[in-house]
């Protein structure tokens, strides 16, 4: 039969792995009506047929057999450039029900192409004689995609089949690609080169932007040849953002980007099978050894009960053997603060260096091992593939709050564990399609410990609750989760509401971190927390620190205290040296009374504490004195700051030398301070205004209205909670 190109109406492809049934079906379909011919240049066999359905006549493309859409065989090429050139109105993937995780495995990357999909699930016969049972209808609605059993021998469903797919054909959808998450180190790098990518419109007239950058990942040779060739520039850009990674990868976990992409993409089928969708009758043959150890790890109820364990044990963990170190450091910067105060000359320069550098940017760094300690934990459960089973079992509850499972990873990555960043979290959210989830999410993840909130909590709970660190830093973790969720399912009830969207998780098989890629991991976040304490944060205290101190105190007043001392000098110098009276201590005291007044009255001068001040009428509610608001106020630029600032302040307000102490004794010290007070400022700065980096990723991720909000809502809804929570442990006698 002869036919004409423009009599067609539609085309459609067959694809599948080789044996899963395509030729059968594809006789089925067109009967005699067939040409066999090879794709041009190559040894693949060519086979196209018709068929009519109602008035329209439909070509049907039987592709070659293939495993994945990866160019690494001339079959895997000719299906993938068919589908990309000539962009066929249906793709019919045709899936062995009897193996359905390894068939699946190129229904997913189809899917991350985008191609309108339709899945002929075959040898339900097969299926069935081994036990095997499909819940087709779930499994449709979790791939979206609409999934038709079919027997390809015996005829049976393809009638059906073919509505399905004319459905498809006649309205055709845009093409969709899917995004699945590959990992943390991988996710990064996809971000970056998809970015690029549309940036420059780079392949994207035959590839969806992120699918390009997982064949990248992938060294897919023909789209590496084929970028080279189309714009060298952009290619070498590309490549070196893979070779960097490839590098890291290969340092830090021992495999190339390639295998991850390939166990992620089985990670997540395995636990797309895993709710429900798969029914052995006959006892299933094997199991390998993460599903064993996934059945316990991921229990209904033993599974949490572990993670729970895990998390307490990483803060025992990090608390117990940090705490020397901790203290060490302290004294260090303490040291370091004598030595500068007794070597220079009384000015502004000293005042800068101990008040502004030493005691700002040493708080800081003061914190670095018990950051790494909790750094080296958190990579030990990364790194072996626990985390993703945390998410995975998180999803569950996650649902109830109006979340989707795709918001675990961003929480965790946002400090979820304790730890994080909100930044990488943010730009995590990517992985959401639903647009109202993804909102809810990105608005709710900067509610997580991140990194910069770690010395904040370490520093309170050592001065008020240091006999219960390891707890206490547990239960905020858990409260960061439960107002993060609360106020996630506020969201979806009042300003997102919507429908929850399904969802699948990727589990990665559990592998053997490596003692060397732990410690690259461990190092490589706590140089990034160093790196921003000598930067970012150093700048940011001295601002603060010209802000407490200028405008100096006038001339009188600064006179009368300088008259005051001078006399109470000379009245102990007068004094025996040798025997020390009562009466010389009692001066000594005085002087450092007096000493101490004059910086507290400098401070309340300066342009900070004029703003301090001017606070302290409301954030009294909540028990902050306005010594404590200078410190809030510059942790809406970055949450460490609030430490380093807590020291500038509480510094020169104590700049005796005798007087010298950690800042977690000073504040002990202080009147304003008690262990109320302590929780209800934690609680404010948990949930308070996210810093100012994240605000400007959340508004180009969004729009400058929603980071508007998220400011304004969170700094609302911490004072709020802070003033409850202060007020109410007042009330109970607590302070
Ligand atoms: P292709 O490699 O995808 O083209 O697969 P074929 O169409 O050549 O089929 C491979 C084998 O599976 C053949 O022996 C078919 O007879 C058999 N087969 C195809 N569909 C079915 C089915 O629905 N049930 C059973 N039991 N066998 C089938
Ligand atoms: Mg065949």
């Amino acid at each position: 039969m002869s036919v004409q190109r423009n009599d067609i109406s539609h085309t459609i492809a067959l694809a599948g792995n080789p044996n899963a049934g395509k030729t059968t079906l594809f006789n089925q379909l067109t009967g005699a009506r067939q040409h066999v011919g090879n794709y041009p240049g190559i040894t693949v066999e060519r086979k196209s047929g018709y068929l009519r359905v109602d008035d329209e006549l439909i070509a049907v493309v039987d592709l070659p057999g293939t495993y994945s859409l990866t160019a690494y065989s001339a079959e895997e090429l000719v299906a993938r450039d068919f589908l990309v050139n000539e962009r066929p109105a249906v793709v019919i993937n045709i899936v062995d029900a009897a193996n359905l995780e390894r068939n699946l495995y190129l229904s997913v990357q189809l899917l991350e192409l985008g191609a309108p999909l339709v899945i002929a699930l075959n040898m339900i016969d097969v299926a069935t004689s081994r036990g095997i049972k499909i819940d087709t209808e779930k499994l449709s609605e979790i791939l979206g995609v609409p999934i038709i059993p079919i027997v390809a021998r015996a005829g049976t469903g393809t009638d059906i089949l073919m509505q399905a797919a004319i459905k498809v054909a006649r309205n055709p959808p845009e093409w969709k690609p899917l995004t699945i998450s590959y990992g943390d180190d991988l996710d990064g790098a996809i971000i970056e080169l998809t970015r690029v990518i549309e940036e420059h419109e780079f392949l994207t007239d035959r590839y969806p932007a992120q699918f390009t950058a997982v064949k990248y990942l992938e060294q897919d040779e023909q789209i590496l040849a084929l970028g080279r060739d189309k714009n060298p520039d952009i290619a070498r850009m590309l490549e070196s953002v893979v070779e960097n990674l490839a590098a890291h990868t290969h340092k830090t976990l021992d495999v190339y980007p390639e295998v991850i992409v390939a166990d992620h993409r089985y990670g997540y089928l395995k636990s797309l099978l895993r709710g429900g969708i798969i029914t052995h009758t006959a006892a299933p043959d094997r199991l390998y050894a993460s599903d064993r150890i996934d059945k316990i790890a991921t229990h209904r109820i033993g599974g949490p009960a572990i993670m729970l364990a895990v998390l307490y044990f990483l803060y025992q963990f990090t608390f117990s053997w940090s705490s020397m170190p901790v203290a060490w450091m302290g004294e260090l910067f303490v040291w370091l603060g004598e030595m500068v105060d007794g070597a220079m000359a009384d000015g502004p320069l000293k005042s800068l260096i101990i008040s502004g550098v030493i005691d700002g940017v040493g708080g800081v760094l003061g914190f670095v091992p018990l950051i790494m300690f909790m750094f080296f934990g958190i990579a030990l459960l990364e790194d072996s593939g626990y985390l993703a089973r945390v998410a995975y079992m998180m999803d569950r509850i996650f649902r109830i709050f109006g979340l989707h499972g795709s918001s675990v990873m961003p929480f965790i990555v946002s400090g979820g564990i304790a730890g994080g960043c909100a930044v990488p979290g943010v730009m995590a959210t990517r992985t959401l399609r639903s647009p109202k989830e993804r909102m809810a999410t990105l608005l709710t993840v900067p509610f997580m410990n991140c990194g910069a909130k770690i010395p904040v909590l370490a520093l309170l709970i050592g001065a008020f609750f240091a006999n219960h660190q390891a707890l206490m830093m547990f239960g905020f973790t858990m409260l960061a989760w439960v107002v993060a969720l609360v106020a996630a399912k506020f969201l979806r009830t009042t300003f997102l509401r919507g429908e929850p969207t399904p969802f699948v998780m990727e589990l990665p098989p559990y592998r053997f971190p490596t003692t060397r890629g732990l410690l690259i991991h461990t190092w490589e976040r706590t140089w990034q927390y160093i790196k921003k304490a000598g930067t970012v944060i150093l700048a940011i205290s001295i601002l603060l620190w010209a802000l407490m101190t200028y405008p100096h105190l006038p001339e009188e007043q600064q006179r009368y205290f300088a008259q005051q001392k001078a006399s109470i000098s000379q009245e102990l110098s007068l004094l025996d040296p040798i025997s020390k009276t009562d009466n010389h201590s009692l001066l000594a005291e005085e002087l450092r009374r007096l000493d101490q007044e004059q910086s507290a009255q400098a401070l309340r001068y300066s342009v900070a504490g004029r703003i301090g001040h001017g606070l302290e009428s409301i954030s009294s509610w909540a028990g902050f004195d306005w010594r404590t608001n200078i410190a809030l106020l510059g942790g809406f630029v970055a949450k460490e700051v609030i430490v380093s600032t807590l020291g500038t302040a509480y510094s020169m307000g104590d700049t005796n030398p005798e007087a010298a102490a950690s800042l977690s004794h000073r504040l002990t010290r202080s009147p304003s301070w008690n262990p109320v007070v302590a929780v209800a400022a934690l609680i404010f700065i948990m949930f308070y205004a996210p810093c100012f980096v994240t605000v400007v990723c959340i508004a180009r991720e969004s729009s400058w209205r929603w980071a508007a909000f998220s400011m304004g809502f969170n700094t609302i809804f911490a004072f709020a909670l802070a003033v409850a929570v202060y007020q109410l442990g007042m009330a109970l006698g607590f302070g």
